[in-house]
């Protein structure tokens, strides 16, 4: 059965959408994402965009037909893993096993703990580490980094200034397009000015840092460059840049993924020091950006404390999964506002497919069909995927099949075929499963209150009936009727 279809995907770069294909004409994508800065528990905002890249990458597995190569880095030395790490050395470390007042070490201790942490989270929401090619620390790959610097220095393109270097962004722009992901005014340019964070905002375009001087008591490592020992720690740009050449070049790779944020400065200025240090015209073929999840209009974001983490809503009694399809709601491009209500609209919507695919393997009862010249019944479903990694029109459409073709119309062959197709669709969407419905254990006071609200129901005492429901909610349980009968189900977590 295929479900091999040309992938469309929309490209930051030249603003539209445009075909995939590996640019060095094997089979293989290469595709890196942006990984987490592991200095704390990341929010659900950030998991967006981590979903997001792994659906991307399934698409391209599952409905473009290719391997994928992906690597996603974890940002264990910027501005907020050092803060942190020298903040918490007193209490946390030595639980953590770090020794004392060892900068490199405390560092080490205290960023691994937080990637465990991200690890297992994004575990829980149905990424695979097996389809990671890589998960690099950038602390790994100081050497290539200061390569990079040298590279770039030599090509004319940084100064040191003050045990520093700088990329000089108008020396850069004189010979190459800077603001090819993210339009720039030119009023912005500040010429000479020096920005030593590793964020900065859009309204000031200035030399941003390569290699950092070491401020007292940071993790440093010696760069020599110009004659000069420069202890100093690299820059967040830069580290994304050396670590993608690293473990993906040749440049350009086929795709580089982050959230909307990353445009500017952070993948604007990788771009740069690719360009300016390996003297490649690019970096990726593609460049994709997830929009934001949001809560009430605003970004959710540390800084602004409107998040939650995924242990919160687990706490709060909802299946990661829900989760999972929850953020798939949404077209990657587009806004999602983050609510319960959402979570719960996506656990019943999960649901209800789930109990699709139940009836599908209680119908085929182990009956098996391998046709590979079978038509595939969710073509529309796949053409959706392949069309921008369209997750909402695909879901859709996954709707309107399921309301066309009732399992009971199906014959066993029939039943087969479908239950494969959707075997395919889910390793795509990763929220199904076709183990056989779980036996649920019904207790016998609510097998009797179900038994009092349907003869309530019959005698049309409704008043009867809802006091009924009520008392059947307050265990946990509801009753889903139909014509002849009706079943007890557990109620969906979060409700
Ligand atoms: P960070 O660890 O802050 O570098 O962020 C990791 C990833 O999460 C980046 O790709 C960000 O663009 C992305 N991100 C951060 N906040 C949100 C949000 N509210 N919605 C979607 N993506 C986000
Ligand atoms: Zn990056």
């Amino acid at each position: 059965m295929s479900t091999v279809h040309p992938i469309s995907l929309y490209n930051t770069l030249s603003r539209s959408v445009e075909t995939v294909t590996p640019v060095d004409g094997s089979q293989t994508i290469r595709m890196y994402s942006c990984g987490p800065t592991v200095y704390n528990v990341a929010h659900i905002g950030n998991m967006r965009a981590f979903v997001a890249a792994d659906v991307l990458q399934r698409v391209l597995r599952t409905v473009g037909g290719y391997e994928v190569r992906w690597v996603m880095n974890i940002t264990d030395i910027d501005d907020k893993t050092i803060r942190d790490s020298s903040e918490t050395s007193d209490c946390w470390l030595p639980a953590m096993g770090s020794r004392a007042g060892d900068a490199h070490g405390d560092l080490r201790t205290f960023t691994a703990y937080w990637m465990q942490e991200f690890l297992h989270d994004i575990q829980t929401l149905g990424i695979r580490q097996d389809h990671l090619a890589a998960l690099p620390r950038a602390t790994d790959y100081i050497q290539p980094m200061q390569q990079l610097v040298v590279d770039i220095f030599n090509a004319g393109y940084a100064y040191v200034s003050q045990g520093s270097v700088y990329f000089n962004v108008g020396a850069y722009a004189q010979q190459h397009a800077y603001g090819r992901l993210y339009t720039i005014d030119r009023e912005h340019f500040r010429e000479g000015v020096r920005i030593d964070a590793d964020e900065y905002d859009r309204e000031s375009v200035s030399d941003f840092v390569l290699w950092k001087a070491q401020k007292d008591g940071e993790p440093a490592w010696d760069l020599h460059i110009d004659g000069q020992v420069l202890p100093g720690r690299p820059g967040w740009h830069l580290e994304c840049s050396a670590m993608s050449h690293e473990l993906l070049s040749p440049f350009p790779i086929d795709i580089h993924t982050g959230g909307v944020d990353l445009r500017f400065p952070h993948h604007e200025d990788e771009l740069a020091q690719c360009c300016a240090g390996y003297h490649v015209p690019d970096q990726s073929h593609f460049w994709v950006h997830n929009e934001f999840l949001e809560v009430d209009g605003r970004k959710m974001s540390k800084s602004l404390g409107n998040y939650y983490t995924l242990r919160d809503l687990l706490d709060k009694g909802f299946d990661p999964l829900d989760i999972r399809f929850a953020l798939l709601s949404a077209h990657y491009r587009t806004v999602l506002n983050f609510t319960f209500e959402g979570v719960r609209a996506a656990a019943a919507a999960r649901r209800r497919v789930q109990e699709y695919i139940w009836d599908l393997v209680d119908r085929t009862d182990g009956y098996e069909v391998v046709d590979a010249d079978a038509p595939n019944p969710l073509q529309e479903v796949f053409q959706e995927l392949a069309n921008d990694v369209h997750t909402p029109k695909a879901l859709a459409a996954l709707h309107t099949f399921i309301n066309v073709h009732p399992v009971e119309e199906m014959d066993e062959h029939e039943a087969a075929r479908v239950l494969y197709a959707f075997g395919l669709l889910n390793s795509v969407v990763a929220v199904w499963t076709a183990q056989p419905r779980p036996e649920i254990e019904i207790p016998d006071d609510v097998l009797d209150l179900a038994d009092a609200r349907w003869e309530a129901r019959l005698a049309k005492n409704w008043a009867e009936a809802d006091r009924l429901r009520d008392a059947l909610a307050a265990l946990g349980w509801h009753m889903k009727d139909g014509k002849d009968g009706y079943d007890i189900l557990p109620l969906e977590p979060g409700t």
